[in-house]
């Protein structure tokens, strides 16, 4: 530990929110994969600022693309056209099935507009009173009151009671659950392709398809949360084209701007249609500064030899994972899809973060007991290695 740590948190603690169990590191620098302190020391980064910088840190095209637009325009009101935004909306709906987008400025922003969107719809087309929204047990939909309330966590909810009314939290990976759960105020399914904070759940072989078949024949919407399953993370572009089937709605953020906070929600225009002029606004959604630096992530992370080496790597640092599960028998499952990665243990998963970071390794831990690894979407075999030798001698401080 530097000697520099003991008079930052005393800082934070002093001004800031103590909102965060924050490691003791502050970083002051970062490029690709890796990531500095103030002390100079590296650290390689499995961690990406939580699956957000997924062309890794300071990405120079995205850099140019920043800084090209902070000199040229970075914001005017959406009562206004810029070109940016309807650039990056056209990209967006032609690489996916969506029709329209609605920007904003963070996942759970993007899932409150889906919430929204699916609620009006709804209420125009079968009248008021249907508006509840089935969603998974371990979800996580995001910190508002409305997302917070859609997230099938008891702890996320803790001490902000009443919830938003009307989310009924059922099984994932079941569709039988879904149908059990469903009455005639049911609108919507809302559904992470991926769950991600629940510790890397994937969805067993055809749920995403039978539930869709599902809702369509109950007429209800169908949501997919890709914000942190989405945007190149699986090794496709959208986690949902793995699955054979497509939502009603999506919702993404966290990688979608490599960084700087944008979300989006998106939809077909049979559902979008029931937001009209005033239904919902953003200050700064889709600002040509975001959606600049967004068009440049997009366009890298959407071609098809990018994604093909990201599901090389995956399946490269899932091989050697398992090779280390086979030596350590505190090692429960290996399980991953391109860079979204987890190792599930049978102990607590806290300590091995830790012991990582002292190494000079950034991961993080999911759900107690699940190391979830993701990385930018850039690293390559070197990274992959390097990461594997110090998890191996962690795993060896452990089994002694
Ligand atoms: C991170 C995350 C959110 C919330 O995003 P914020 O930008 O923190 O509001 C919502 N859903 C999923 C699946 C996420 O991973």
């Amino acid at each position: 530990m530097n000697a520099l740590i003991d008079g930052i948190q005393q800082e934070y603690g002093k001004h800031i929110f103590g909102t965060y169990a924050r490691f003791p590191v502050a970083f002051v620098r970062g490029a690709g994969c890796m990531l500095w302190d103030d002390s100079g020391k590296e650290y390689l980064d499995f961690l990406a600022g939580i699956a957000v910088c997924g062309l890794g840190h300071c990405h120079p095209e995205v850099a140019l693309a920043i800084s090209e637009a902070a000199r040229k325009l970075i914001h005017v009101s959406n009562l206004f056209y810029t070109y940016p935004q309807v650039e990056l909306a056209a990209l967006l709906t032609r690489l996916s099935f969506a029709d329209k987008v609605f920007f904003c400025n963070s996942g759970a922003e993007a899932n409150e507009a889906a919430i929204k969107l699916a609620r009006k719809y709804s209420r125009d087309a079968f009248g008021p009173g249907r508006h509840h929204i089935i969603s998974m047990k371990e979800s996580f939909h995001g910190r508002t009151m409305a997302t917070l309330s859609a997230t099938g966590q008891s702890k996320i909810h803790q001490g902000f009671e009443p919830l938003v009314e009307g989310f009924v939290y059922v099984d994932f990976n079941s569709v039988s659950a879904v149908e059990a759960a469903v009455t005639d105020k049911t609108c919507a399914v809302i559904v992470e392709p991926v769950q991600g904070e629940g510790g890397l759940n994937f969805p067993a072989p055809g749920y995403l398809r039978d539930l869709k078949a599902f809702c369509k024949d109950r007429n209800l919407l169908l949501i997919f949360d890709e914000i942190q399953s989405g945007l190149g993370r699986t090794g496709s572009l959208f986690a949902y084209e793995q699955e054979d089937v497509t939502p009603d709605i999506m919702t993404l953020a966290k990688a979608l701007a490599n960084g700087l906070p944008m979300g989006a929600m998106l939809a077909v225009d049979e559902a979008a249609r029931a937001f009209t002029p005033g239904s919902h606004a953003s200050t700064f959604g889709g600002g040509p500064l975001v959606a600049s630096a967004a068009l440049a992530t997009l366009r890298i992370i959407s071609e098809p030899a990018f994604l093909g080496k990201v599901r090389e790597t995956g399946a490269y640092f899932i091989s050697r994972l398992k090779e280390l599960k086979e030596r350590y028998s505190f090692i429960k499952d290996v399980r991953g899809r391109g860079l979204m990665v987890g190792l599930e243990l049978t102990v607590p998963g806290a300590k091995f973060v830790s012991m990582c970071l002292q190494r000079g390794a950034i991961i993080n831990c999911a759900h107690d007991t699940v190391l979830r690894f993701v990385p930018p979407l850039i690293a390559g075999r070197a990274e992959v290695d390097e990461l594997i030798g110090i998890l191996e001698g962690v795993f060896k401080e452990e089994a002694v």
